[in-house]
């Protein structure tokens, strides 16, 4: 079970692409546009982690922090607040009331999934899994498995599998893949791609196994089972 994390937040358009992006990132998503909804979510669902807008139109953000703190039952759950002020006396209020982190807006969304990963992994939540077929990667633990053989991997081909994995069956060019597994800033040859797709390849179809990578001529690779 990937862990859940729950957007309290009444701009629908923000919370969406917060949504896109943590799903793509592995999480599982839940969203509230206000207050009432949100605290019902945060009992009934225990989410892994709450990211809490400070402004709602029927509670301040504070408050519902206030109470999802004082519940014995859900005060562990860590709550990231987000807010458009980023006064220090704002800061000072929130983490009174027992708020874990505070992010302020606009913030990157690099920078708010790195926050979540250090909660995550304070709270001992930071497993994350992804699946395809048989496949199955996990970044807590850097373990891949293919069925019940564990398969051994080096760094780049760990990662570009977690990018194929976060999209299974799209497919990636080769630019994006240098974009996404080395980096928009590194210079590297795009055979390079084609070299550590190979060595992917191999380690994930070792013992005779379905091949999972399908290549598509000139334009790139996806994770994909071909019928
Ligand atoms: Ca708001």
């Amino acid at each position: 079970m990937n862990p859940l994390i729950l957007i309290i937040e009444d701009e629908v358009a923000q919370a969406q692409i917060l949504q896109y992006n943590l799903e793509a990132e592995g999480y599982s998503v839940r969203h509230a546009p206000h207050a009432e909804e949100g605290l019902l979510l945060v009992a009934e669902q225990r989410p892994d982690l709450i990211l809490l807008d400070w402004m709602l139109p029927d509670m301040a953000g504070i408050e519902v922090c206030r109470q999802i703190k004082s519940n014995p039952d859900t005060k562990s759950i860590p709550v990231i607040m987000l807010t458009a002020r980023g006064t220090e006396d704002d800061k000072v209020r929130g983490l009174g009331v027992g708020a874990d982190d505070y992010v302020v807006k606009p913030h990157s969304i690099k920078e708010l999934i790195a926050r979540i990963k250090a909660n995550l992994r304070k709270s001992g939540q930071s497993d994350v899994e992804f699946n395809y077929a048989d496949i199955t990667l996990n970044t807590a633990t850097h373990r891949v498995k293919r069925g019940e053989d564990t398969i051994k991997l080096g760094p780049t081909e760990f990662k570009l599998l977690q990018t194929l994995l976060k999209r299974p069956q799209r497919v990636f060019s080769r630019a994006q893949l240098l974009d996404l597994v080395w980096g928009a800033d590194i210079y590297v040859d795009e055979r390079t791609v084609d070299v550590h797709v190979g060595r992917l390849r191999k380690a994930l179809n070792a013992g005779g196994k379905d091949d999972v990578i399908r290549t598509i001529r000139s334009a790139g690779y996806a994770l994909d089972i071909e019928d």
